[in-house]
This record gives C-alpha cells, structure tokens and sequence, in this order.
C-alpha cells in the first residue's frame, strides 16, 4: 500500500496516465492528477478517485515549461506535505521522416518527452533529497531503444529518458531515491489511435503475446516500482510490450 505517499503523474487526464493515477489511488496514495489543458477529463479522472474512497487533485501545468513544472511540484507538496512518487508520463508524438520533419516537430517532442521529464525530475529531486525518500518512474518506449523510421523525434526523446533515468539512478541513491524507467510496448489509448489499421495489423504481427497492451499493463509495473517492494531496484528500464523486444 501507499498510504501517506504523495504521487504526482503527469498528463494524467486521459490513457496510460489515467490508469496509473487510478491504481496508485487504489493503493491509498494522494494522487496529484496533472493535466495541459483538459480540465475537464481531468476532473473527471479526480472524481472517479474520490468516488472509490481515494484522495485527488488535478493540477495544471506544462511540464516543458521550467517555472510551471516547478510549480506542479510544489502544489503537491503544499497540499499534501510530502512528494514521495513522480511519474513523468506527459508525452507526444509528431511522426514522420526526416526529409519531411519540420525544426518544430523536433523541438516540441524533445521539450514535452525529454525536457518535461528533466523539469519534473529537478524539482522534484530536491523535496525527495531532502526527504532522504523517493521513487522516479519515467514512461519512456520500446522506441527509445529500437528506434522506428518516421520516429527519430520521438525516439531521441525516449532513448534520452533512459540515459536520464540511469544518470540520477546512480545520483541520487545514496539518499534513498530510486529511478527507474518502463518502456511500453503497443498500448491502446489515444497516442496509438492515429496508426491506421494496417499499421496495427503489422505491430500485432510482431508481438509475441497477439495483443495489443492496456493501459492497466503499464499502470501495474508502475505499481511496482513506486512500492516498498521495489525499493533495491534503480536505474532500471522494464519493457512492457508483450514481448516486442526481446
Ligand atoms: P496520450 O496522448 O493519451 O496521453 C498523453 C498525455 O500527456 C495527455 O493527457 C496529454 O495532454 C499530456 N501532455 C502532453 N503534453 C503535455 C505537457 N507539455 N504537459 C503536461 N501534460 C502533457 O498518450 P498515452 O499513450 O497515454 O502516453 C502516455 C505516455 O506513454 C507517453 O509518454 C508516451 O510517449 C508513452 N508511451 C505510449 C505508448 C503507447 O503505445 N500508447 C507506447 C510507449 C510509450
């Protein structure tokens, strides 16, 4: 259980960040719900958490910006006295070749998968170091460690999320915080929605389990991971994919 802890997911509104806010609820956390610009999905992802007994807050913030991550971070702090567990979840895509990618396509996915992560991990750092307590779970993807024609932005962003992760790994342990990464695989929610059906078909094909994941899949290893049970693993990354990467 979570009890007492304070986890702040970020771009927990809707799809993988949803269903991890929702489980670390159901394991007695304080959960910060952080959401861009959808307060509404927001809200409704709070209120489903306190309607099963849990405690919920939903704050605004883009976590590319330095001062509004900052701030992210501190508002759980003031509102519930501890940051015991992040989640850096917020994430985009803007797919396509090199020969076609425009200069911003590049920049918004490193400012929002890489940067974000960096802004959350720095402020957040600093309560969990002082706390001499912490847990770091960076969402990164199989990409990140593969690569995919079309997703050279994105990969970049994610491969940089695991040399992030490992780094404070091995920075921050010996004051008791642990860092660690999941790569999801194929995960059904809104990101993966765009793929047209003969992209789906071709991923299928190549996952070992014959099916696509669930958002639940990657809420329950970040379960693990943000628990006392998992408290001699850093700098790790777990993939969760069905067996995509092996
Ligand atoms: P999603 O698009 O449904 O959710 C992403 C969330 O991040 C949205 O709520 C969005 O509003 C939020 N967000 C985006 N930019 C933000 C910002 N600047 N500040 C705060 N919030 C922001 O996608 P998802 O599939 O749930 O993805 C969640 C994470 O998992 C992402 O990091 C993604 O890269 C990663 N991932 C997903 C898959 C998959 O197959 N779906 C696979 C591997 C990795």
């Amino acid at each position: 259980m979570l009890t007492n802890k304070t986890a702040i997911i970020t771009g927990a509104s809707r799809g993988i960040g949803k269903a991890i806010a929702i489980k670390l609820a159901s394991m007695n956390a304080n959960v910060v719900v952080n959401y861009n610009s959808n307060l509404d999905e927001a809200k409704e992802v709070v209120d489903e958490i306190i309607k099963e007994g849990g405690n919920a807050i939903a704050v605004k913030g883009n976590v590319s910006n330095f001062d509004e991550a900052k701030r992210i971070i501190d508002e759980a702090k003031d509102k519930f006295g501890s940051v015991d567990i992040l989640v850096n979840n917020a994430g985009i895509t803007r797919d396509n070749l090199i020969i076609k990618m425009k200069e911003e396509d590049f920049d918004s996915v490193i400012a929002t998968n890489l940067k974000g992560c960096f802004n959350c991990c720095k402020h957040a750092s600093k309560i969990m170091l002082k706390q001499r307590s912490g847990s770091i779970i960076n969402i990164s993807s199989v990409i990140g460690i593969t690569g995919n024609a079309g997703q050279s932005n994105y990969a970049a962003s994610k491969a940089g999320v695991i040399g992030l992760t490992k780094s404070l790994a091995k920075e921050l342990a010996t004051r008791g915080v642990t860092v660690n990464a999941v790569a999801p695989g194929f995960i059904e929610t809104k990101m993966t929605d765009k793929l047209t059906d003969k992209i789906k078909d071709a991923i299928l094909d190549i996952i070992p389990l014959k099916r696509i994941g669930k958002p639940e899949d990657i809420a329950n290893a970040v379960a693990f991971l943000a628990s006392q049970d998992a408290n001699y693993i850093t700098g790790q990354v777990i993939n969760i994919d069905g067996g995509m990467v092996i």
